[in-house]
């Protein structure tokens, strides 16, 4: 790792494999922090376009502190891609994940189908979810959040996205600053679902760096927010209104039941890539 004057991806995936990672984690965090820092795609390397010489040094300064904290790549360059949007992050918000994905398209469908106009993300974070409701659909999106610092990165991205007028932001601890007049087509949310006793299991780089209060919850069955967010959710949703979540890996009966506790209907369970039950949507019962 010390002849830092030309790029030798070989040089950089033993690093890793010496650090205990699998040869693919070690490309796939390769080429994502190629394309960070210059923008180039492995298909561009492959036909011969080199990253500038000062971007090989911060790849390898970026490598470099990556394996000696454990710190997540997308926090070391403070961006990660969220449905092939590059995306500001930081250590105040989750890092978007790729099965997130799931819930903005089945959001995305049922916005288009039903010509939906309002659309409240509750723990907007890095305003993923928002942005891209906002960017694939008409509708105008709150997305609100109870950390400031996650809401100055949630609007940086809706202005790089150029969607300021259509993905908005508000600080608010769940409901407590939506007016009682305030009215929506749709409720999201990707909220804390991990329960305390769990942080000992995770990977460092979730445990030690991304933000607990976007992560964990205080009950034991990580379903706080989905009780919370759904006992107040009617009250803001407009007849025949959608509330959708993310949900944890077994949480989906859990979901479905105080769902169906305050009234829901519809109720529809979506599988991720892996087969993992990612998204629970249901339609207010006004
Ligand atoms: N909505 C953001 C995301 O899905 C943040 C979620 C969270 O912090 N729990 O990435």
């Amino acid at each position: 790792m010390n002849t830092i004057r030309e790029l030798k991806k070989s040089d950089l995936i033993k690093a890793y494999t010496d650090a205990g990672f699998s040869t693919e984690t070690a490309v796939a965090e390769i080429d994502f922090a190629i394309e960070i820092i210059s923008g180039l795609t492995p298909k561009d390397l492959i036909i011969g376009i080199m990253p500038s010489l000062k971007d090989i040094q911060k790849l390898y300064e970026t490598v470099r502190t990556r394996l000696s904290t454990r710190q997540p790549v997308a926090q070391i360059l403070g961006y990660s891609f969220f449905m092939g949007c590059k995306f500001e992050v930081s250590m105040n918000t989750l890092i978007p994940r790729p099965e997130t994905e799931l819930l903005v398209k089945k959001a995305v469908e049922i916005i288009k189908d039903n010509d939906f106009k309002q659309v409240l993300d509750i723990g907007t974070g890095s305003g993923c979810i928002a942005c891209m409701i906002a960017k694939n659909t008409h509708a105008q999106v709150l997305g609100t959040d109870i950390s400031n610092n996650a809401l100055k990165i949630a609007l940086n991205n809706a202005m790089h996205l150029d969607l300021m007028n259509r993905a908005l932001f508000r600080k608010s601890d769940l409901f407590s600053k939506i007016r009682e007049e305030e009215k929506f087509d749709m409720i999201v949310s990707n909220p804390p679902y991990i329960p305390p006793c769990e942080k000992p299991h995770l990977q460092i780089e979730v445990r030690e760096f991304e933000p607990e209060m976007a992560l964990f919850t205080k009950d034991s069955k990580g379903l706080e927010f989905y009780e919370k967010i759904t006992s107040c959710a009617d009250k803001f949703l407009n007849k025949n209104g959608y509330l959708l979540f993310e949900i944890g890996i077994q949480q989906a009966c859990d979901v479905q039941k105080i769902m169906e506790s305050y009234g829901f209907k519809n109720i529809e369970i979506l599988k991720d890539v892996t087969g993992i039950e990612r998204v629970v949507a249901g339609v207010s019962a006004k």
